[in-house]
């Protein structure tokens, strides 16, 4: 995501400049999309917004500054990327141009165009978006693990606890936690415990299937969302991912370390009357549970059987 080619949304009614504009910003390295009025352009801003905007300012149906207008105001009441937008006219007073930039176009294009200009404004704001893509994923991703940050798991928990829900499936979630990891700071140093951190969560993350999500829950433990698993699948899926850990030494400092992790995990039927909140609790139990039976294994408990004891 963060290295692949910025989305630009052109949209332009001649159709001859708009097939030009569009060959000459794909040959600049952009993706792009061309439409031809601004129905069609709304449509695209309200399910998939581009990240770059270049929009011509007289089109059929909404016209350019309406649609920056609706675009600004969209993204002022629902949580959404910013749009880079550049207005492309002819007009050329300059209370066409304070009107646009109110609109909030964040460029102006005058036309006739130099292509070189418009490489360099296009290139102006290739600069935001891609500081964007930086911030969206330092706000995403935890920078020593790799994995989703706490945010973020929490997040996607409570949408694949709704999904199951919604289709009647189970949700399985897993909580690891790194065995004795305090001991592993005292002989290594943080510094050590850092790396066999990183490594742990790069093991499991390798380990996962492509719909399953990883995060960094916090400190040494680590929440694994596996969507549509039931007691027995969640059971053995939660033993691959310690026996990925303990089967491979861990090399720091020309020393091989074998680690061990414990996994607490919760199979969630779809008509439990469980929150998400009490599931991750019920992970911390099971994990405890993990921990005082010795480490270096796996408990795991059924909603169902929590719902009955109730
Ligand atoms: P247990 O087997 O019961 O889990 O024992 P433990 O020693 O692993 O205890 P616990 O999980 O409670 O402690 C986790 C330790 O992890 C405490 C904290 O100092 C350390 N820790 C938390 N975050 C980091 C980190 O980012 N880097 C390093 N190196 N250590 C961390
Ligand atoms: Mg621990």
């Amino acid at each position: 995501m963060i290295n692949s080619p910025i989305k630009i949304l052109i949209v332009e009614d001649d159709r001859i400049s708009a097939r030009i504009l569009e060959h000459h910003i794909k040959e600049w390295g952009y993706e792009t999309l061309l439409v031809y009025d601004g129905e069609k352009a709304w449509q695209i801003f309200e399910t998939d917004p581009p990240e770059m905007a270049l929009l011509d300012w007289m089109i059929p149906g909404i016209n350019g500054l309406e649609l920056c207008r609706r675009v600004r105001l969209k993204t002022k009441t629902k949580e959404s990327d910013y749009i880079y937008i550049i207005l492309l006219t002819a007009r050329d007073e300059r209370s066409d141009l304070i009107q646009g930039l109110n609109a909030g176009a964040d460029d102006y294009v005058t036309k006739p165009f130099d292509l070189l200009e418009l490489k360099a404004r296009l290139n102006t704001g290739r600069r935001i978006i891609e500081l964007q893509r930086l911030l969206k994923k330092e706000a995403t991703f935890d920078w020593l693990t790799g994995l989703l940050n706490r945010r973020s798991i929490l997040e996607q928990a409570e949408k694949e606890y709704l999904r199951s829900k919604r289709e009647n499936k189970p949700l399985g979630l897993i909580l690891i936690d790194i065995d004795d990891f305090k001991k592993i700071n005292d002989s290594f140093g943080h510094y050590g415990g850092d790396v066999i951190l990183a490594e742990v969560s790069h093991r499991l993350q390798k380990k996962i299937r492509a719909y399953d999500k990883i995060g960094r829950y916090g400190g040494d433990e680590i929440l694994v969302i596996v969507p549509n698993c039931n007691h027995a699948e969640l059971e053995k899926i939660a033993d691959r991912l310690r026996h990925s850990i303990q089967a491979k030494p861990i090399i720091f400092n020309n020393q091989s370390l074998t680690i061990t992790i414990s996994a607490g995990g919760v199979s969630n039927e779809n008509n439990s009357p469980f929150s998400i909140a009490e599931l991750i609790n019920f992970c911390d139990h099971a994990l405890f549970q993990a921990k005082k039976l010795g480490r270096n294994r796996t408990f795991i408990i059924e909603s169902i059987i929590l719902n009955e004891r109730r």
